[in-house]
This record gives structure tokens, sequence and C-alpha cells, in this order.
């Protein structure tokens, strides 16, 4: 059962959580890329512009190729191979950008592992072809130069007759963008993470406790269901305010009920003749082993049918209702009292002594005797004869009943309403 509610518990919470945080981390990552690129492309589209606007306006006129000295031209300047505008570009942009004639590197911030410039080398085949043909700035992810990736900017140089000679181009390494989206992406998925994590940890410990409980109602069932109605539920469940403190509790009033039906008997409510048949075996083995002495007594009430046909049925039961509920609270916290027969009823005490023990009963014996039952306004005299004998290790619970059940027949036959002790020497 607990395996089965931990199953759920993960089939349907516990996994739907990961599940959502791995699509938030995912959305998230997608978010962050989506936008460092965005502006990483802005920044790398404004640079080549205000570089090409740069030379515009510092050197006017066309560019041109020296062809015999295989040098630019932009005006009159010549383009060296370290423009120094385009490092005073790149330190503040942050940014690689290179000039091309045609597809050749003639100038550029960009640099071999030696740091020399990498003048000479040539640009990818279909970015130039691309240039010649649309003349208009284009944005490129993941262009390798020298051996790197780079996220690119070209914009096409034309000559007086507009056609494209050359390209300013600016660069930037896809490394470092990865390196900004980890460097976001690392304390969002933590947070994310953790969240959901203690979220999940929470649910989990809940969930143990509830199913703790469950577990605890289970095993109270089972021990109910033996008859072991001495076991008690744990106030853990019990004392909880939820559901599951009222199951807990219907289980507990379950049990209850259960044990007044089976060992108390429905009209006097006072114990059966089957659970007082316990009560007296476990009073015997106690005195075995603790030595603790006890006395059992089986009172009869006197004439009792007459009560039966003199009054009716009613009058009888309310009769045996009265005499119960009077030998409980004379009997007092020193026994039990067990319904024993049809108006016969069994008592097993235990006092200090044989002395003692016969003051008890004779009270009890007396006290019964002066206690009117009121049937339909008129008041009835009960009284009762018992035949009582001392508890020993030497007799079966058995034969002790039957040694009362003697004395008690002793007594009856004596003239009633006394008692009579069996085999009991006067102290
Ligand atoms: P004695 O003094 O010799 O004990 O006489 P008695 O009339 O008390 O004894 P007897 O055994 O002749 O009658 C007992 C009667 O108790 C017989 C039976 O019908 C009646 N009885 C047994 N159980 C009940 C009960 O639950 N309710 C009622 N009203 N009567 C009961
Ligand atoms: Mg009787
Ligand atoms: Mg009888």
């Amino acid at each position: 059962m607990g395996k089965s509610l931990t199953k759920s518990l993960v089939l349907t919470t516990i996994i739907p959580l990961m599940l959502l945080g791995v699509i938030i981390v995912a959305y998230s990552s997608r978010q962050i890329r989506t936008s460092i690129e965005g502006e990483v492309q802005d920044g790398l589209k404004n640079v080549a512009l205000l570089t090409y606007d740069a030379y515009e306006s510092t050197f006017p006129g066309e560019y041109k190729y020296d062809k015999e000295n295989s040098e630019l031209y932009k005006g009159d300047k010549k383009i060296s191979e370290t423009e120094s505008l385009l490092k005073k570009h790149k330190d503040i942009s942050k940014c690689e950008i290179t000039i091309f004639y045609a597809d050749m590197r003639v100038a550029t911030t960009l640099v071999d592992e030696k740091g020399s410039p990498i003048v000479g080398s040539l640009a990818n085949k279909s970015i130039v072809k691309e240039m010649e043909t649309t003349k208009e700035g284009k944005l490129y992810n993941k262009t390798v130069i020298n051996g790197k990736k780079f996220f690119t900017y070209y914009y096409p140089l034309t000559d007086d007759a507009d056609n494209v000679i050359g390209m300013i181009a600016t660069a930037k390494d896809a490394g470092y963008v990865k390196k900004i989206i980890y460097e976001k992406l690392v304390p969002l998925g933590l947070i994310i993470g953790l969240g959901l994590l203690s979220i999940v940890v929470l649910i989990w410990i809940y969930a143990q406790k509830i199913i703790k409980c469950t577990h605890q109602i289970q095993e109270y069932f089972n021990s109910v269901q033996k008859g072991n109605f001495e076991d008690k539920l744990s106030s853990n469940v019990t004392g909880r305010g939820d559901e599951i403190g009222v199951l807990g509790n219907s289980a507990v009033q379950m049990s209850n009920s259960l044990k007044k039906f089976i060992e108390r008997d429905a009209l006097t409510e006072i114990y059966n003749r089957r659970h007082g048949e316990k009560l007296l075996r476990e009073t015997a083995s106690n005195l075995r082993i603790t030595g603790e002495g006890f006395y059992v007594a089986i009172g009869d009430i006197d004439f009792f049918k007459k009560f039966n046909d003199t009054y009716g049925h009613d009058c009888g039961d309310l009769v045996l209702q009265h005499v119960a509920k009077g030998l409980v609270e004379l009997l007092g916290g020193r026994g039990e009292v067990i319904r024993w027969g049809g108006e016969e009823f069994l008592i097993v005490y235990k006092v200090s002594g044989d002395l003692i023990a016969k003051e008890v009963l004779a009270n009890i014996q007396s006290s019964i005797g002066r206690r009117k039952v009121v049937y339909n306004g008129q008041e009835l005299n009960v009284t009762m004869t018992f035949g009582a004998t001392k508890g020993s290790e030497k007799y079966s619970t058995d034969e002790l009943t039957k040694q009362a059940d003697e004395a008690l027949y002793e007594g009856k036959e004596g003239g009633r309403n006394r008692v009579v002790w069996y085999d009991l020497e006067e102290e």
C-alpha cells in the first residue's frame, strides 16, 4: 500500500514538477540566447556602419585598388595593414573589424596565434558572392575565421561605378556569446532548480507523514481484527485535524463499539460471560505470577421469576439493570462484575485479606437488599443470595466457580438473602 502511494506521488507530482523545471530552463535558455544574439548582432551592425561612416567623413573619395603595389586607397588615404581607426573602434566596441579588398583581408584587428594581423587571408566565398549580388549588409552566425567561430556582419564597399570592390566586416567571438549565455543561465537554473527541489522535498515529507499515518491505521485495523482491543492508535493520527485524523478516530470508535459488542451484555452493559471467563483466567494467572490474592462470588437474585410473572418481562429486565448497576457501584474499583447467566452475576475482586473480603461482600449483599427498584410507581424489594470462594493456585477457574455455585446453592437452601463462603475458615 505504501509502495503504491509513493509510486503515484512520484508519477502525479514529482515527475511533472521535474518536467516543468526542465521546460522552464529550456525555454529561458532559448529566450536568453535569442536576446543576447540579437544584442550582439545589433552591435556588430552598428560598429560596421559607424566604421564605414568614419572612413567616409574622414577620408572623402572612392575606394580604389592599386594593383601594381597591391594597395587599397580611400580617396587619397592608403589603408595600411594596422589601421589606427580600426583599432580605436575595436577598443570601444570589443568587436574585431576587417577591411577586405574583394575577398582578401587588407586591414584587420584579427590576429593569429603569434599576434600578427591575419592580412592576406581570404573571406568565405559564399559571403563574397552574396555581397556582390545583393550589395547589402548582412549578419552571419558562426562564420569560421582562422579556425574559430564568430558572429559576423559584412557590409559591401563600392566604387564610383557602384561595383562591389570590397567589404567592411565586424566579428564577435561565438565563445564569448556562449559564455554570457551560461553566466545568465546558471543562476536562473539554480534558482528554478532549488525552488522546485524544495517543493518536491516538502511534498515528499508531507506525503511520507500521511503514508505513515495510513500504515498506522492499517496496523490498528489488523490488530482489532485479531481481537487485540488493547492496542492504541497513535495520537499522531488521532490528533490530526484533517481527514486522516477523522479516519483514525472513526477506526478507534469502531474498535470501541466492536469491543463493547463482543465483551458486554446488551441489557445490563456489564461484561458478558465470555469476557468474564477471560477476566477470571487473567486474574488467576496473575495470582500465580504476583501472588496477589482474589475472591470469586456468584450472586443470584432471589425469586426473580416472580418479577417476570407478576409484572411482566420488562419489569424483570429493569430489575436486572438495577442490580447490575448497583453491584458495579458497590464493588467500586476493587474488581469486575459479570453477567454470568440469566439473573446470576459473577464478581471477581481483590482485597487484602479474607476478613475484608467477607466484609466487602456482606456489604454488597445487604446494600442491594436496601436499594428499592421502582417499577410503574411501585417500590419493589430485591434481595440476592451469594456463594463465594477464595482464589487459590490449587484450583482451576472452573473449580472456583463450581465452589462458588455450591456455596450459592447452600445459601438458597438455607433460606436465601445471605452470603455463604465455600470452605473459608472463620477468622
Ligand atoms: P431462586 O430464588 O431460586 O433463584 O428463584 P428464581 O425465580 O430467581 O430462579 P429461576 O431459575 O426459577 O428463574 C429465573 C428466571 O429468570 C427464569 C428466566 O425466565 C428469567 N430470566 C432469565 N434471563 C432473563 C432476562 O434477561 N430478562 C428477564 N426478564 N427474565 C430473565
Ligand atoms: Mg434466582
Ligand atoms: Mg438462577
